[in-house]
C-alpha cells in the first residue's frame, strides 16, 4: 500500500543550495525595505529551509518605480524585437544548462516529484520562452481599409508596467506563462510570487539577467497576498494586472484594480472540471487517464479532473480499477525515483483537504480507499477515492485541490452534459470515448475553456488556456496571451490625394 518512508530523518538532501532569497529590484538582489523576512518550508519535513525578504507596499513601490523607469527610458521597449527575442532565447539555454538544479529547488520548496520537475516543468519553462521569443519580432498591426480619404493603420504597442501575481502549485510554469509573453511584447514587469514558493522565480530572474535582460525590466517581490499582492493590484502606476489563484482572491484583485486606476485584469482561477468516461471507452486506459487527471501534482491543479463521471454500464468495473490504481500510487519523498506523489504544499491546504475528506464520509459517499494522512511529519495524504458521489455533495462542488477522486454515475449523454455544466466553474473538461459523434457533441456542449478528448493536461506553449464563468477572464499561452500585454493604437491619417 502507501509508502510511509517519508519521515523527516529519511528525507533526501537536495543537491542544490538556496542562493537567492532577496527581492530582485532594478537588477539587484535587495533586502526588504522593512528589513523583515519570512520563513519558507520544505513540505516533506515541515522544516524551514530559508528566510526570504518579506515585501510590502514600500517594496512594491520601489519595484514599480524601477519598472516604470525601465519602460519609459528604455532600453527594453526601444530595443529591436530581434534583440529582445535573443535575450529570451539565451535565457532558455541557461535554463537547460541548470535544469537539474532548478528542478531540485522546485521540488524542495513545493514537494512535487523531482522527476516531474526535471523532465517536464523546467523543460517547459525553456520551451515557453522559446515560443514567445519567436513571437517577439512577429507582433505587428494592420492596415485597415476604412471608408473615406484616410490611411488607417494599427500599432500594437506594449502596455507598460505589468503587475503579475502567481500561485504556488506550478511556481515556474506560472512565472513562464506570465513573464514570457509580457517580455516578448516589450513590457516591464513586477511579479509577486506565492508566499509558499518564492525560490525558483528568483533563480530564474537571476538567469534572465545573466542572459542580458536590462535592469528594471523584471522585478520580483516575495511576500504575502494582503500586503505585497494587494499593493501591486491597487498600484496607480501599474498598467495591467495578471493573476492566477483562487476565485476568492481573484474577486479581491479585480476590485482593487477597479478601485485604483482601472487597470485591465486577466484572471486564471479555480475549477471543478468534469472527466467523462463514456460506455464505449477502453476502461483500463480511462482509469489511468482519470487517475492522472486528478492525482497529478498531488491533486493541486486548477484544471484537475475532480468530477469523474462514469457511464452506468462500466461504472462498477471502473470504480474497482480506479481504487486499485490509487492504492498502488507511490507516495513518498519526491526526490526518490519512481515516487508519483509528494506532500501537499502546506499545513493550511493539508488540513483543508482532510476536512473535505471528512465531509465526503459524512455525506455518505463511499470511501473506497485512502482518507487519512501518511506518517506523522510532512504533508502527505493517502490517495483517496470516493464512489457514489452525488452532485450536491460538497466534495462534488468545491475545489478540494488535493488527492481526492470523486466518482459519479451517469446514464445519458444529455444528462451528463447538464450535470457537468452545473457548476460555477468552467476551466476544463475531459472526454473519454471512441465515438466521434459523442466526442463532437460533448466538446461543443461543455462550457469550459479547454476540452481534452482522450487525453488530459496537455499544456503545449501554443495552446490557449483559461476559463469560462468564475474560472477566469482571458486566456494565457499561445497567440492569445499577446493580447493581454499589448495596446492597440489606431492611426488615422487624412490623405491629400487619394485618387490613385
Ligand atoms: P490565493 O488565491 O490566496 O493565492 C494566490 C496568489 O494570490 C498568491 O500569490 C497570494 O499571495 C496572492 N494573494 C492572496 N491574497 C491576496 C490579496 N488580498 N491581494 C492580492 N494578492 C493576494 O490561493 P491560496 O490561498 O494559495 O490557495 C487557496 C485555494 O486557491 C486553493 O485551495 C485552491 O483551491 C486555489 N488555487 C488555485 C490555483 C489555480 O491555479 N487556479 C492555484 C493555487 C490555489
Amino acid at each position: 500500500r502507501f509508502s510511509t518512508s517519508v519521515a523527516a530523518e529519511e528525507a533526501i538532501i537536495p543537491p542544490v543550495e538556496i542562493a537567492y532569497t532577496k527581492h530582485l529590484i532594478n537588477g539587484h538582489f535587495v533586502d526588504a525595505a522593512s528589513g523583515k523576512t519570512f520563513p519558507t518550508y520544505d513540505p516533506r519535513t515541515e522544516e524551514v529551509i530559508a528566510h526570504v525578504a518579506e515585501g510590502d507596499a514600500e517594496d512594491i513601490n520601489r519595484a514599480v518605480a524601477a519598472a516604470r523607469k525601465a519602460f519609459d527610458e528604455g532600453p527594453w521597449p526601444k530595443m529591436t524585437a530581434y534583440e529582445r527575442s535573443r535575450i529570451m532565447l539565451r535565457f532558455a539555454d541557461l535554463v537547460e544548462k541548470h535544469n537539474d538544479e532548478i528542478a531540485a529547488l522546485e521540488t524542495w520548496n513545493n514537494g512535487k516529484p523531482y522527476e516531474q520537475a526535471a523532465t517536464s516543468e523546467v523543460p517547459m519553462l525553456a520551451r515557453l520562452f522559446r515560443y514567445y521569443a519567436g513571437w517577439a519580432d512577429k507582433i505587428h498591426g494592420l492596415t485597415v481599409p476604412a471608408d473615406g480619404k484616410y490611411h488607417v493603420q494599427t500599432l500594437h504597442e506594449p502596455i507598460g508596467v505589468t503587475g503579475q501575481i502567481i500561485p504556488w502549485n506550478f511556481p515556474l510554469l506560472m512565472f513562464a506563462w506570465k513573464v514570457g509573453p509580457a517580455l516578448a511584447c516589450g513590457n516591464a514587469i513586477v511579479i509577486k510570487t506565492a508566499e509558499q514558493t518564492p525560490l525558483t522565480a528568483l533563480y530564474a530572474g537571476k538567469l534572465l539577467h545573466e542572459a542580458g535582460l536590462p535592469p528594471g525590466v523584471l522585478n520580483i517581490v516575495s511576500g504575502y497576498g494582503p500586503t505585497a499582492g494587494a499593493a501591486l493590484a491597487s498600484h496607480m502606476d501599474v498598467d495591467k494586472l495578471a493573476f492566477t489563484g483562487s476565485t476568492r482572491t481573484g474577486k479581491i484583485v479585480l476590485e482593487l484594480a477597479a478601485r485604483s486606476n482601472l487597470k485591465p485584469v486577466t484572471l486564471e482561477l479555480g475549477g471543478k472540471s468534469p472527466f467523462i468516461v463514456c460506455e464505449d471507452a477502453d476502461i483500463d486506459k480511462a482509469v489511468e487517464l482519470a487517475h492522472f487527471a486528478l492525482f497529478f501534482n498531488q491533486g493541486q491543479c486548477c484544471c484537475a479532473g475532480s468530477r469523474t463521471y462514469v457511464h452506468e454500464r462500466v461504472y462498477d468495473e471502473f470504480v474497482e480499477k480506479a481504487k486499485a490504481r490509487a492504492v498502488n500510487r507511490s507516495v513518498g519523498d519526491p526526490f526518490k525515483k519512481g515516487v508519483e506523489q509528494g506532500p501537499q504544499i502546506d499545513s493550511e491546504q493539508f488540513r483543508k483537504i482532510l476536512k473535505y475528506i471528512r465531509s465526503g464520509i459524512d455525506s455518505n459517499a463511499t470511501l473506497e480507499c485512502g482518507g487519512d494522512r501518511i506518517g506523522s511529519k510532512g504533508y502527505f495524504i493517502q490517495p483517496t477515492v470516493f464512489s457514489n458521489v452525488q452532485d450536491d455533495m460538497l466534495i462534488a462542488q468545491d475545489e478540494i485541490f488535493g488527492p481526492v477522486q470523486s466518482i459519479l454515475k451517469f446514464k445519458e449523454i444529455d444528462e451528463v452534459i447538464k450535470r457537468a455544466n452545473a457548476t460555477r466553474y468552467g476551466l476544463a473538461a475531459g472526454v473519454f470515448t471512441k465515438n466521434i459523434d459523442t466526442a463532437n457533441t460533448l466538446t461543443r456542449a461543455l462550457k469550459a475553456g479547454t476540452v481534452w478528448v482522450n487525453c488530459f493536461d496537455v499544456f503545449d506553449a501554443a495552446i490557449p488556456f483559461g476559463g469560462y464563468k468564475m474560472s477566469g477572464i482571458g486566456r494565457e499561452k499561445g497567440v492569445y496571451s499577446l493580447n493581454n500585454y499589448l495596446q492597440v493604437k489606431a492611426v488615422v491619417t487624412r490623405l491629400k490625394n487619394p485618387a490613385w
